[in-house]
């Protein structure tokens, strides 16, 4: 099998994305992914094409760290739109009501 090399530069530019992927599809021990249950086929086997995906993203991220590039990879529009979903799930509470300011 073979990696969409465009789409695995596209989840490495979101951080935290591709280890959330890495951690949800994991071996379920009898070969099979835990995180892409299906109702039509069963559960694929492992690794996925998710978690191959996402093994690749992975690995461009460490590669762009490495050389100090991740800054000039990732759009600052997308880093402030993280931040931005972050702070809003701080506001809005465990019960999501929003703060009084
Ligand atoms: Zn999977």
């Amino acid at each position: 099998m073979t990696v969409d090399a465009c789409g695995a530069v596209y989840l490495a530019k979101v951080p935290g994305l591709a280890d959330d992927l890495i951690e949800e599809h994991t071996d379920d021990g009898k070969g099979r992914c835990r995180g892409c249950p299906s109702q039509t086929h069963g559960m694929p086997q492992h690794p996925c094409n998710i978690r191959l995906l996402a093994d690749a993203a992975a690995s461009i991220r460490r590669t762009w760290i490495r050389r100090g590039q991740l800054d000039t990879v990732v759009p600052a529009r997308i880093v402030q739109h993280l931040a931005a979903m972050d702070r809003d799930e701080d506001e809005a509470g465990q019960d999501g009501a929003m703060p009084i300011r």
